[in-house]
């Protein structure tokens, strides 16, 4: 096997295609030298050698010091130096270079091949003793951190000490003189820590450079990086080695790092910076403050130090030149490093750039206008989880944080308000006008119209897809869930963390997007939705084929989500209606009821009012398919569940405490999510669904009548596990369109099918679609059915169960393909079987999280259901899948 690939001086063994061989270092170094860049001669040793390596007890095959050898040779002839010449020494850096970057978590040494003599020859040649001597101590230096694991600090110190004797502040004021009494101090140290000399043969030194560069893939805080970032041990690192250039040379040399683009907004610009004397450690290190690039961007900034346009005009161009060559090479913005010696510009590094989600959006967009790429790979250069970031308000960057404390990042933006502890004086307080967020240790279905009127919410307690969560984002509103440290004592009107206190009314912030929860009020700003952003979604819609639809239940919701782009409702929740204050006494009293008939009495209240909210729905989302899920949760949610509660429900609905007290207690459940709910409602009170259906097509039939545009009703029956359930579920249903037709003199479109929540329901949808014209995969329900994991409870123990890598990330988040997805594909295999023109779609959470919706493409779903917010994203992510 070949392990040693050249690059430099018309050679290029390896290109941009090989990252997983040469790292994504040494693979743009071949790339970049291919082009005909100035790139220093090198050769890069594989990741396959790093693999190797540490199957055979961390040696070197004899094979490998051949081609190193020759690798070396190649820089000598390009370079015309040679390696360990006392006259003319090669100096040569050793880089590791994984596939994907790891920011400062593996090791360099730079400067290596120098010794005793060599250091005089390279002052020769360099006609500079001061350049030479600091060279060397920086090798030693480096060296002895990297390769002998000698305590730095002992380093620094013996520094510190050489300035102080002499009254230097800065490293710039050390002379020749000195720098070389401090390496004699330095090789002392090394006797001292070692009870060695320092490696004066530079073979000696190269090797056990290059075996520490592949030892520190293993370093302890190599692991750790790459089990935070999802990277497999056994990808390895190769290791570069490659001539010295140096932008320490003296006031025409110098060394800076570039984007091709502002990262941070995307405008087309060079952006990025550079020093003058350096080299490129002390860039990032922060001891000297860089100058910027360009004239303009100095000038922007009100900055003194000239730039290198205006410092550097003929180098400035050279570079500028590159810029652009590497931007139309790769097709995408670069971040680069250069260096310049004695006005000679070498390229050392480029790669793709880091952005925020507004540059990679107007990136794209731009790239696709300037004919770089198309507008399919526009489409495809945009993170669909990022748009999240633009869709609302953001907290300023610029601006102060006091955090208080820090929970889950539930649902993003950030909102500022008052803090409440109850959902109704939330809704007075937004009545008045009053920003509030409303602060509960968990939300239920009753704190809805508080959720509705705060500009965020925050809760000590649940998940990410606790009710908080899902509501939260469901409405668009940010949400902090979680937030563990947080002890809320509603009833004194304050909550505290640790010694620190906040009271009911005082001003916080939530940030949304990284769980923050700050004391007063940080500025925010507002989203751009038009320009890039509709160019793009206008290109992704282009290429998708999956419908994308949304999970609303207020004209509100429906509107936002037809604004985004929403093709159709795919999930509307009735319970969430029940909660409306002017009709909960009347459900309250259906729940109350004895019989049939006070149940009916109360249903008949019920019906104008479903009807009401089906009318302003269906106006908004006249033509379009309307999936709305008949009542799906347990009675009892409907009940009071505190003392104080019970006497003023009892009083509204006219039955005595005792009565109601007694009828919770009956009514109460082991385990409700399994309990009597969904369709098991529908089978043991059918005229509730009755009364639904009727409210249904009664709306549908008004509004068909007034705007001659119907909507296409889809009835959903939840929580089916056989055909039988449905069955008799749908024949309630028909019969009330029927009855609805007959009085009003016509018939709309409509559908009835089911939910597919629970493993029974899938693996018998064969027989299920007799019955079913449509099937919703509730996979909410159905991760939590198929999973045994209750999805109020996950939140205690799923976080470890991912960090242990048991699933690979949150199954309520983002869909076990593996387990439920199988679910989803046998279901769909059975119900097509049986009705091929059946419909399907995704109305879990799941439906608005691209991993998720591409495969849902890949299982031929007609469509996919999100909450408002997320109906841009599904509709980018939709079409990434089918590109
Ligand atoms: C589901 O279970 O996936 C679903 C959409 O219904 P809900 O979240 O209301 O139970
Ligand atoms: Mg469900």
């Amino acid at each position: 096997t070949k392990y040693v690939y050249r690059f430099g001086g018309g050679i290029s063994e390896g290109g941009s295609g090989d990252k997983n061989l040469l790292g994504g270092k040494g693979a743009n170094l071949a790339e970049m030298a291919s082009i005909g860049l100035p790139v220093p001669p090198g050769f890069t040793i594989s990741t396959e050698m790093c693999t190797r390596y540490y199957e055979e007890g961390e040696t070197f095959p004899d094979s490998l010091r051949q081609e190193v050898a020759d690798g070396v040779a190649h820089i000598e002839k390009i370079t015309g130096k040679t390696f360990g010449d006392p006259s003319d020494p090669l100096l040569v850096s050793v880089r590791s270079g994984a596939r994907v970057s790891m920011p400062g978590m593996m090791d360099t040494v730079l400067n290596l091949g120098l010794n005793d003599e060599t250091v005089e020859g390279l002052a020769k040649k360099a006609d500079d003793e001061r350049f030479a001597w600091d060279s060397y101590r920086r090798f030693i230096q480096m060296y002895c951190d990297v390769v002998l694991g000698l305590d730095h600090g002992r380093f620094e110190e013996a520094l510190e000490i050489a300035k102080e004797d002499r009254g230097y502040n800065l490293d710039t004021e050390m002379t020749a003189k000195d720098w070389r009494a401090l390496v004699d101090e330095y090789k002392e140290l090394v006797k001292e820590m070692w009870e060695k000399p320092f490696p004066q043969d530079v073979n000696d030194q190269l090797w056990t450079a290059i075996g520490a560069v592949f030892g520190s893939w293993n370093a302890e805080r190599a692991k750790v990086y790459r089990r935070l970032n999802d990277i497999p041990g056994d990808w390895g690192t190769a290791v570069n080695v490659q001539a010295m250039v140096f932008g320490n040379m003296g006031e025409t040399s110098a060394t800076g790092v570039a984007f091709t683009r502002d990262p941070s907004t995307g405008e087309k610009g060079y952006y990025g910076e550079f020093l003058i004397n350096a080299q490129g450690e002390d860039v990032v290190a922060g001891i000297r403050t860089p100058q910027y690039l360009t004239k303009a961007a100095r000038a922007k900034a009100g900055a003194k130090p000239l730039s290198m346009e205006e410092a550097m005009p003929a180098t400035y161009a050279e570079l500028a030149e590159v810029f652009a060559k590497l931007e139309n090479h790769y097709r995408d913005m670069q971040d680069i490093e250069f260096t310049v010696e004695r006005e000679h510009l070498w390229m050392l590094q480029t790669r793709t750039g880091k952005r925020t989600a507004k540059a990679a959006l107007k990136i794209a967009i731009d790239m696709a206008g300037e004919g770089l790429i198309s507008q399919d790979e526009a489409v495809l250069r945009v993170d669909p989880a990022a748009l999240d970031q633009l869709l609302h308000p953001t907290l300023d960057p610029e601006a102060h944080r006091d955090v208080l404390t820090k929970g889950l990042p539930a649902s993003p933006g950030a909102a500022s308000g008052k803090v409440v502890f109850d959902a109704d004086t939330a809704e007075k307080a937004a009545a008045n006008g009053e920003a509030v967020i409303l602060v509960r240790i968990e939300t239920s279905p009753e704190d809805i119209h508080g959720m509705h009127a705060a500009k965020g919410i925050l809760t000590a307690r649940g998940g990410m897809t606790s009710h908080a969560a899902v509501v939260a984002r469901g409405m668009g509103r940010p949400c902090v869930s979680g937030a563990g440290t947080l002890s809320i004592k509603a009833k004194e009107g304050v909550m505290r963390v640790g010694s620190r206190e906040v009271k009911e009314g005082d001003i916080i912030t939530i940030d949304g997007a990284t769980g923050e929860v700050m004391v007063g009020a940080v500025p925010t700003v507002q989203p751009e939705l038009a320009g890039d952003f509709g160019t793009l979604m206008e290109w992704a819609d282009k290429g998708r084929r999956l419908k994308v639809r949304t999970n609303a239940e207020t004209p509100t919701d429906c509107q936002t989500a037809r604004d985004f782009g929403a093709e159709g409702i795919g999930l509307c929740r009735t319970e969430h209606m029940f909660f409306d204050a002017g009709r909960i006494t009347a459900v309250r009293q259906m729940i109350l009821a004895e019989d049939e008939a006070e149940r009916r009495a109360a249903l008949d209240k019920l019906l104008p009012e479903q009807r009401g909210d089906f009318t302003q729905i269906f106006e908004v989302m006249a033509g379009l398919p309307c999936t709305i899920r008949l009542l799906d949760p347990p009675l009892h949610e409907f009940l009071p569940h505190e003392d104080g509660e019970f006497s003023e429900v009892a009083k509204a609905t006219g039955v005595d405490v005792e009565t109601l007290k007694r009828r919770a207690g009956e009514l109460h459940e082991f385990n409700p999510m399994l309990g009597h709910r969904g369709c098991r409602l529908g089978v043991t009170y059918p005229e509730i669904y009755e009364m639904q259906a009727r409210a249904i097509f009664e709306a549908a039939c008004d509004v068909a009548d007034k705007s001659g545009e119907a909507p296409i009703p889809e009835v959903m029956i939840p929580l089916v596990a056989t055909k039988k359930e449905l069955d008799l579920m749908k024949a309630v249903v028909v019969a009330a369109a029927k009855a609805v037709f007959e009085e009003r003199g016509r018939t709309i479109d409509y559908l009835v099918g089911t939910m597919i929540e629970l493993p029974r329901a899938a693996l018998m949808a064969g027989k299920i679609a007799e019955t079913a014209e449509f099937f919703s995969f509730g996979t909410n329900d159905l991760t939590q059915t198929a999973l045994g994991v209750s999805r109020d409870d996950a939140g205690r123990f799923l976080s470890t169960y991912v960090e242990k890598g048991i699933y690979p990330r949150d199954p309520f988040v983002s869909l076990d393909v593996e387990g439920v997805g199988e679910l989803i594909e046998i279901a769909a295999e059975r119900g097509r079987a049986t009705r091929p023109d059946i419909k399907l779609g995704i109305c879990g959470e799941h439906g608005g999280d691209p991993a998720s919706i591409a495969f849902c493409e890949k299982t031929g779903l007609n469509y996919v259901s999100a909450s408002p917010y997320r109906v841009p994203i599904a509709r980018l992510a939709a079409a990434q899948a089918a590109l």
